[in-house]
């Protein structure tokens, strides 16, 4: 076992992590770094497999809560839910599902800020398991390089088909793109609402959450408001 593995198991055992309860860290959404929390040997067994597995142990959680497995409406529920997982919603975890993508010359010469704004996308909370609903707008400025611009909306899905907290998403989606064109000049904004905030716990309908990166021009008051000009319209 790494170093690191060993001081988060203990951590764990101890109930606490970075002086977080377990439960804290559900109801407060802290997130603990930018790359999704996998295991080393996450790959070593294929898809199929995995849904096998998912599917015995969903059936268990039916059983232990008292669900009728011989319920025609419910016998099919762990396959569809393991199918579920592995082929749609957690699709984004396994790299081979990655989008490729292929970059062209700006032979247009533009060179402000492209955005692509309104990107829907659907994830789950990674501290509840239930949906997270948004939007999420991208910008950038060429180095030199553009992409397809719906290659923008396939990265998005990628990183949001993972348990996530929207900080996360957020930064992954930043730093993906900012790879991918070569340039620091990113801005990555979501706009999205949390059902484990709405449908339970404190049970907000209402609230919805921002989080924004802006790197390298970005960052600047100018920029922000020009891009803030965009999302407006
Ligand atoms: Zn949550």
């Amino acid at each position: 076992m790494k170093h690191q593995e060993i001081m988060l198991n203990t951590l764990i055992k101890t109930n606490k992590l970075n002086g977080f309860s377990e439960e804290e860290i559900g109801d407060d959404h802290i997130y603990t770094g930018l790359e999704t929390p996998m295991k080393s040997n996450a790959f070593k067994i294929s898809d199929e497999e995995k849904k096998d597995k998912i599917a015995h142990l969903f059936s268990e959680i039916m059983d232990v809560m008292g669900l009728d497995l011989e319920d025609d409406s419910l016998k099919g529920t762990p396959n569809r839910v393991a199918k579920m997982y592995i082929d749609e919603i957690f699709s984004g975890l396994n790299p081979a599902n990655k989008p490729k993508v292929a970059l062209f010359d700006n032979k247009y010469q533009y060179n402000q800020m492209l955005v692509e704004k309104n990107i829907t996308f659907y994830s789950n909370c990674e501290h509840h398991f239930v949906p997270i609903i948004g939007k999420a707008h991208i910008a950038y400025i060429s180095s030199g390089k553009v992409i397809g611009l719906s290659k923008l909306n396939r990265i998005v899905q990628y990183y949001a088909k993972r348990p996530q907290v929207q900080e996360r998403l957020t930064n992954q989606i930043a730093a993906e793109l900012s790879q991918i064109l070569e340039t620091d000049d990113i801005a990555v904004i979501i706009d999205a609402k949390h059902l484990c905030v709405s449908s339970r716990g404190i049970k907000d309908d209402t609230s919805a959450t921002v989080t924004s990166f802006y790197g390298g021009v970005f960052n600047t008051s100018n920029k922000i408001t020009e891009l803030q000009n965009y999302l407006n319209h």
